[in-house]
């Protein structure tokens, strides 16, 4: 065992999978650039403030931020999720234009629990809209999640919707589930989430709470006729583009300043406990807590581990090999293989080659387990020649053939139907 290995909750990804989180990502910033979004890159660290901000009374905050004193004695955390450094560089920028449209792709941290699909490293894409209160938006910000998902090629994804009201309905609510729960038969650990955020012990999937659960107050009953109608638009508005969702009453998310519609979607394929693929909501008050003007917002965050643990267990988004061009083969000194894998490389094609001055028969073997398309091989008659070797590898039939160094760029950009 080496000295040291990862922490816990912490992975390498190795090149095995990275082509899979790199084309992940090409394909979110694709279907969210086409919508008119913008990239925002922001800081690992922010001041510890700009996190609780989230909410007191959120596991994120109490119990799993990375939060310490940085060397000026500042109170500084690793970020646990993007929305509020969104809304930190909202309020610090301040753009004319709205809506603010952002979308961003990066780690997160969390000292969790860790388990499959649950890391204490893990990476999201998402997007936050700023500036505009409008039912569409909340429709436009779902569908291009799911949009997503159906580029991945998944299709066992459950959307699960529903309003929180607005925050009196939500105030009235939460205290009507106080009511209800006081005397409910719980378990130890829902009654101190009821004592803390009565709206997450609906949230508890221990079976033990199943019964009180289910006879709860419905959020519903508490709709004010502007939440209530807003709720409609985006049901509306998500049948009218064809997306279907399930609206889920007992559905909360964890953060504390969400309002109206929030989202999640659900992984058919996941255990329950670590099934969320993604999710988000409209929310208010963030910016305003972060010194920005009041602002209302849209966003969600999507984990990029679990939408890939998703597409394993329904067998699309695989890896794809891309095999290389060509392997130069040097056994005259490794000059020659220097200079044309420069070439190679320069002319637009892609080129490995062997090192150390090794066999031919070694070299070779490299050669194959590169799954080059060629082999370019350079011996003492082709150094003499000024000619090299072109030698089909195991996925193109054919024969070798000797062509002239200057000729080896044309004939296997023509060979590779590159040209
Ligand atoms: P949240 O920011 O908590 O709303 O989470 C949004 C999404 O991020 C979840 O649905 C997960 O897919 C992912 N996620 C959250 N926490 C973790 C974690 N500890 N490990 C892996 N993925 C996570």
């Amino acid at each position: 065992m080496p000295a040291f290995q990862t922490s816990p909750g912490m992975r390498d990804i190795l090149p095995a999978d990275t082509g899979r989180w790199r084309r992940l990502n090409a394909v979110f910033a694709d279907v969210v650039g086409a919508a008119g979004y913008g990239q925002i890159i922001t800081p690992l660290i922010e001041d510890v403030g700009v996190f609780t901000r989230i909410g007191e009374a959120t596991d994120v905050v109490t119990k799993e931020l990375y939060a310490f004193e940085d060397r000026g004695g500042r109170h500084v955390s690793l970020r646990p999720e993007l929305t509020a450094s969104v809304c930190r560089a909202f309020a610090q920028h301040r753009p004319a234009a709205l809506p603010w449209k952002v979308w961003y792709s990066g780690p997160n941290f969390r000292q969790e629990k860790a388990q499959r699909g649950r890391y204490r490293q893990f990476d999201q894409v998402g997007v936050e809209v700023l500036g505009v209160d409008d039912a569409h938006l909340d429709v436009e910000v779902i569908a291009l999640a799911a949009e997503f998902y159906r580029r991945l090629g998944l299709t066992q994804v459950n959307l699960v919707v529903n309003s929180l009201g607005e925050p009196e309905d939500r105030a009235a609510y939460v205290a009507a589930l106080e009511t209800y729960f006081a005397d409910a038969d719980l378990t130890e650990q829902s009654r101190s989430t009821l004592a803390k955020n009565p709206l997450r012990v609906l949230d508890s999937k221990r079976t033990e709470d199943a019964e009180a659960i289910a006879g709860a107050p419905k959020i519903s009953d508490f709709y004010s006729t502007e939440a209530a109608a807003h709720f409609d638009m985006v049901q509306a508005g998500l049948v009218r583009l064809g997306i279907d969702f399930v609206v889920e009453p007992k559905l909360v998310r964890g953060l504390d300043y969400y309002r109206r519609t929030i989202f999640e979607f659900q992984g058919g394929t996941l255990d329950s406990a670590q099934n969320a693929l993604g999710g988000g909501g409209r929310y208010d008050g963030l910016v305003e807590a972060l010194g920005g003007p009041a602002t209302p917002g849209i966003g969600f965050a999507l984990g990029v581990d679990r939408t890939l643990l998703a597409c394993e267990d329904e067998g699309v988004f695989a890896e794809e090999s891309a095999p290389l061009d060509a392997f130069v083969v040097d056994v005259v000194g490794g000059q020659e293989a220097a200079a044309v894998t420069a070439e190679l490389r320069n002319a637009g094609l892609s080129a490995d080659r062997g090192y150390d001055n090794r066999s031919m028969k070694a070299q070779m073997k490299l050669a194959n387990r590169s799954d080059a398309r060629f082999a370019v091989i350079i011996g003492e008659d082709e150094l003499a020649a000024d000619s090299v070797v072109v030698r089909p590898m195991a996925r193109d039939a054919g024969d070798q053939q000797t062509i002239s160094r200057s000729d080896l760029i044309s004939h296997l950009k023509e060979t590779l139907d590159l040209s």
